[in-house]
């Protein structure tokens, strides 16, 4: 969205003249104008307050809606196990960590759960941030210098975007998965140091980066390659081991690998993990590191508990791709505009915003909770309904989900807005 022009606010008597502060537009009415702005592109967003979740089962009010848009994909935000780790380590530690991890806050907890996260992801160390996004602006603010180029697909996270940029390396976007367009970029800057970031698996479309072309290409480009893992962890790859390991690569091709506990793993939280030279230098450097404080370590107990389940339970995967394939195949059927992902993320591309919230409007009616994905999250004409399935689904939530969306009757034309996408 476009910037409004500065607006020059009155003096107090009327007078816009003076030059002095009377001269600054407002920042907070500035920011009204571009919130009503929003709301006239039917893009306008807004809080929905759960009053309490029962696995894909969510309390609205006096209704109860089945949920088809958390990133609970394995079931384990509710588990038992994870409940028990996270209220015997809060009784024994408390709640806060009470410091930064640099001071006082880390815990043995703290570094168990770092220990078991690099022994599953086959690195060497892994190092543990309070949230992704704080893990994206550490890596490349701490990575990146002037005069660098940071190459990314264009459909990455939000947050890698603003950790390039506060890097302050020259940010080149080449479009999705295309990676010859990702050579080109960084053939443009040949003495440059370089990183190539992209999504593991897309958060907003599900199919998952051409890893091993991209490796190869940072190879010969002697580029260092990040992979945020955020919606692979736990999902693809050996033991869940993500999408890079899915793909057969190791830390000599993705030295930086990013992955969330707050997805799969369901909890809160997220680690950087490759060689210790970059762990070394991410303690002494990432400030959204050092200068925050460390996540509770009855967090970091239920996380452990959820990354030893995650690893055993290989039948949570097995049951989420049973149902991913039964979506996709009554999708097929039912001629639904859906995307190329083999994920447990199955959005279907309506094109307009007015769509995609009509859609989830009409779902919400018939007891369903789907998100519309609007712009600028995704791009203008891209809109969708981000539907994401979870091993705490049943196969009749599914049918139920597909009767519903089959009662929409999705115009011809929203579908013909999908087809340029595959
Ligand atoms: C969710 C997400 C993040 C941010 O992680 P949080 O822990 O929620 O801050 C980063 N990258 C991707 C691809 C994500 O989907």
């Amino acid at each position: 969205m476009q910037k409004l022009p500065l607006t020059p606010t009155l003096s107090p008597n009327g007078d816009a003249a003076g030059g002095g502060s009377a001269w600054r537009a407002d920042l907070i009415g500035r920011l009204a104008v571009q919130t009503s702005e929003r709301g006239r592109e039917q893009l306008l967003r807004r809080v929905r307050t759960i009053d309490r979740a029962d696995g894909p089962w969510l309390d609205v009010g006096n209704g109860r809606l089945l949920s088809f848009c958390g990133n609970d994909y394995l079931g384990l935000a509710q588990h038992p196990q994870l409940v028990a780790a996270l209220a015997r380590a809060a009784r024994e530690q408390g709640v806060g960590s009470t410091s930064a991890h640099l001071i006082c806050g880390h815990r043995t907890g703290h570094a168990e759960l770092e220990e078991a996260l690099a022994a599953w992801t086959g690195r060497e160390r892994a190092l543990l941030f309070p949230a992704g996004y704080m893990a994206n602006l550490g890596v490349l603010q701490a990575l990146l210098a002037r005069g660098d180029i940071c190459v990314q697909d264009k459909l990455n996270h939000a947050c890698l975007l603003d950790g390039a940029k506060l890097g302050g390396a020259e940010l080149k976007r080449y479009p999705h998965a295309d990676v010859a367009a990702a050579a080109r970029q960084l053939a443009s800057r040949a003495g440059a140091a370089a990183l190539l970031a992209t999504d593991g698996v897309f958060s907003m479309d599900g199919d998952v980066a051409p890893l091993r072309e991209l490796a190869a290409l940072c190879a010969q480009q002697r580029a260092t390659l990040m992979v945020d893992d955020a919606h692979g962890l736990g999902v693809l790859g050996p033991r869940g081991a993500g999408s890079v390991s899915g793909a057969g690569l190791g830390q000599d091709e993705v030295p930086v690998l990013m992955a969330t506990l707050g997805k799969a793993l369901g909890c809160m939280g997220a680690f950087v993990a490759g060689p210790a030279a970059l762990i070394e230098g991410l303690t002494q450097f990432a400030r959204p590191y050092i200068y925050t404080t460390a996540m509770p370590p009855a967090l970091a107990a239920a996380a452990l508990e959820a990354v030893q389940l995650a690893q055993a339970d290989a039948w949570r995967r097995e049951k989420l791709f049973a149902l991913v394939a039964r979506f996709r195949s009554g999708a097929a059927e039912l001629g639904l505009p859906l995307a190329a992902s083999a994920s447990a993320i199955q959005p279907l591309l309506l094109g307009s915003a007015a769509a995609a919230l009509d859609a989830a409007q009409a779902l919400e009616r018939r007891g369903l909770l789907v998100s519309a994905i609007r712009p600028p999250t995704v791009p203008q004409g891209r809109a969708r309904l981000r539907i994401t399935l979870s091993a705490a689904h049943e196969e009749a939530h599914v049918d139920r989900l597909l009767d519903a969306l089959e009662a929409l009757r999705l115009p011809p034309a929203s579908r013909a807005a999908a087809d340029d996408h595959v």
